[in-house]
């Protein structure tokens, strides 16, 4: 089948490609066989009949590199910050995966709701609960989606009902990870999952490092969200130079290592994170739902450090990966706006030398980055997360030899006047800026449509 629809990618950070008129060919084993201007891919391909999606316009699938299943019930509970947070609205909505039957009607809403909100790849959190954690993959199996999945880890400071013991939370976290890790030509992976430092012994960290080593898993973990959590990890880890160094010290850093957050991080941190390769997480709605604060993405992304886009849902009040690229660029803004303000204020102070304001400036991170745009957004959701999970050659675009993971998406919705427009920028900024939760009418992956809008 040869589909015909205007084409939108971002396969670079400020790269955007469009054709107006495109045609996409997907062969038999879910890749994209052919792809350009429709005319030349009609011309090379005379005997196949045509499936005309105009008005629509086909966008790759999106990639959300951090959620938490469980917490779907309890999404959007305001009011507090990160640890408070946790034991009042989130600790008690996991507990309730113990019940296989919940865990299943949650994770077949969730994955649903992803797909037709245009997610096709999902890195997910379950519970401590191995069974649920079962569940979780058995529904993403069936339902289509791409997925990486971990069972968390938790032996300390968490509720009775949520803390394991140390041996068997490795014990069933391996498991989990040869029963599912590389399901179905890899579409399934494991992520061995240590909630974060402060609810992690030595040894469990040590041992999920060992075990993803030996089966060649990913990592998924927390780093550097709220100011308590850090004081917390200080506290807990008195031998450790700084909270990325605590996951460094116990083997959880590499290139399939995904960091949700990385809001506050010093220069040595930074520093260990690209140089072992490993993934940030930018997580722009949770970040501010929470009061965590604003990542410096521009910033950290000017160093070279790896970063992909997260909902992290249920602190990220939507599953919707579009509504997350619009607030990422809302945050990339507050922040140039921030740093414009304060840059300007230490400019007109006394008493400070030049070079101590250049310094003041430096460390308080006030000289104004450019604010990430659609494209970038795009891209981060896109072509950045495949990289993040190391798929950059096979995911997140539209051209020939890569994976025909990608959304049939009705523009018009997003226009104030239901009009369907050629500029590509205009275009995808409304879809970020003005998202609409029907406008994905179809998402497939693999070639194999997991979602249509009926
Ligand atoms: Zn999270």
């Amino acid at each position: 089948m040869l589909i015909r629809a205007s084409l939108l990618s971002a396969p670079a950070l400020q790269e955007l490609h469009f054709e107006a008129d495109g045609g996409l060919l997907v062969d038999g084993q879910g890749a994209f066989s052919d792809t350009g201007r429709f005319e030349e891919v009609a011309a090379r391909h005379p005997e196949l009949p045509v499936e005309d999606l105009r008005p629509c316009w086909i966008l790759p699938g999106l990639v959300d590199l951090h959620a938490h299943l469980p917490q779907y019930e309890a999404v959007a509970a305001d009011g507090l910050e990160l640890l408070p947070w946790l034991e009042r609205h989130i600790f008690p909505a996991e507990a309730r995966f113990a019940d296989e039957a919940h865990a299943r009607a949650t994770a077949r809403r969730y994955l649903q709701d992803a797909l037709s909100l245009g997610t096709t790849t999902a890195v997910l959190y379950a519970t401590i609960h191995a069974e649920a954690t079962d569940v979780i993959f058995q529904e993403a199996e069936s339902c289509g989606i791409r997925a990486v999945i971990g069972k968390t880890m938790m032996d300390r400071h968490a509720p009775a009902a949520l803390c394991e013991d140390t041996r068997t939370s490795l014990r069933q976290s391996e498991e989990l990870c040869r029963a599912w890790h590389g399901r179905d030509g890899g579409r399934l992976q494991y992520a061995f999952t240590p909630r974060f430092a402060p609810s992690c012994s030595r040894e469990l960290m040590l041992g999920a490092g060992r075990l993803a080593q030996n089966y060649g898993a990913f990592i998924q973990t927390h780093l550097g969200e709220n100011l308590q959590e850090l004081e917390w990890v200080r506290e807990l880890f008195p031998e450790a130079d700084s909270y990325t160094d605590v996951y460094r010290r116990f083997g959880l850093l590499g290139p399939r290592t995904l960091l949700a957050h990385g809001i506050h991080l010093a220069p040595s941190e930074r520093n260990i994170i690209r140089e072992l390769g490993c993934n940030l997480v930018h997580c722009p709605s949770s970040n501010a739902f929470l009061q965590s604060g604003i990542m410096p993405l521009r910033r950290w992304m000017e160093e070279g450090l790896s970063v992909g886009m997260g909902t992290d849902v249920g602190a990220g009040p939507s599953l919707s990966m579009f509504r997350e690229m619009g607030e990422a660029c809302t945050a990339s803004k507050l922040k140039r706006a921030v740093q414009q303000v304060q840059s300007t204020h230490l400019k007109v102070m006394t008493g400070l030398s030049e070079d101590q304001k250049f310094q003041v400036s430096e460390a308080l991170d006030l000289n104004p980055a450019p604010a990430l745009d659609g494209t970038g957004a795009f891209y981060l959701a896109t072509r950045g997360g495949a990289m993040a999970l190391g798929l950059g050659d096979q995911l997140g675009a539209l051209g020939k030899g890569f994976q025909a993971d990608f959304l049939v998406v009705d523009v018009r919705l997003s226009d104030p006047f239901g009009q369907a427009s050629t500029d590509p920028a205009q275009v995808l900024s409304r879809l970020l800026y003005r998202s609409d939760p029907r406008m994905v009418q179809s998402a497939y992956v693999r070639g194999r449509r997991c979602f249509h809008r009926a």
